[in-house]
């Protein structure tokens, strides 16, 4: 039995005061025991999200980490230095990165390779854009992606998936709950043959997941909880979504 996992990713989002008032209302609820809940500040609000959740069972992820442990690498930030931060988390390959910054598969790879080698549980994320769905390619794309962004990692224990048709994300547009079972079950089984033991592979679903679809998405037999983008900014909604989990 898979431990439902709820991600909240709160992108480049919040100040120290309204994440404070964000924490507030999340710590104010007691989780649910049979639920795994984590929130992604961006950088510079980790040392804050980590002292207040340091209570309780919310968890702390990074958005992003470097590929490489340290050096010369302007602007980057070592998986180590979160871990140290107290990070548990870290979501690697969202579409935002691949298209904005232009991230590869092979990059992808190297920055799951040093977050595992930090001791950071990373979330790796993959999805087709509308384009692709529209051209029939959206399996072929998202099989390309796990293949490339997990090399030499695809059997790591406590690996999460991700998947976040870009269409959805940040559109209202969620999958439905069969679409998204498709993609999700295609996954699986493409976890099995990269040599995972894909029956223990959390697979989430991204992209527009609310409180009033949360619990259709999570009643499907692949889907193992959420990466929550907009929905995760509001304590009310994201609390209702991991009610539903
Ligand atoms: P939205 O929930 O805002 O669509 O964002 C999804 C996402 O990108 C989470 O990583």
């Amino acid at each position: 039995m898979r431990r439902p996992l709820i991600a909240g990713n709160w992108k480049m989002h919040g100040s120290r005061d309204s994440i404070g008032i964000l924490l507030g209302g999340l710590l104010a609820q007691k989780l649910p025991e049979s639920v795994d809940v984590a929130v992604c500040p961006v950088y510079v609000h980790l040392d804050q999200v980590v002292a207040a959740c340091s209570d309780s069972d919310l968890r702390v992820g990074a958005q992003d980490c470097s590929h490489v442990d340290q050096g010369a690498y302007t602007g980057d930030v070592a998986a180590s230095m979160l871990r140290e931060l107290g990070c548990h988390w870290v979501i690697l390959g969202h579409s935002e990165r691949r298209s904005y910054h232009a991230e590869s598969d092979a990059l992808i790879a190297a920055k799951l390779a040093a977050a595992l080698a930090a001791g950071l549980a990373p979330i790796v994320c993959v999805g087709e854009t509308r384009e692709q769905r529209e051209a029939g390619e959206a399996e072929a794309v998202v099989a390309r992606q796990l293949r490339g962004s997990l090399e030499g990692a695809s059997s790591a224990a406590g690996l999460v998936i991700a998947y976040e048709p870009v269409w959805a994300i940040g559109t209202g547009l969620t999958a439905t709950p069969e679409q998204a079972q498709q993609m999700h079950a295609f996954i699986r089984e493409q976890m099995t043959g990269l040599g995972a033991n894909a029956d223990e592979t959390r697979i989430l679903y991204g992209g527009s997941v609310k409180p009033d679809n949360a619990g259709e998405l999570f009643a499907q037999a692949d889907i193992d909880g959420a990466l929550v983008g907009g929905a995760a900014l509001k304590a009310e909604d994201f609390s209702a979504i991991i009610a539903a989990a």
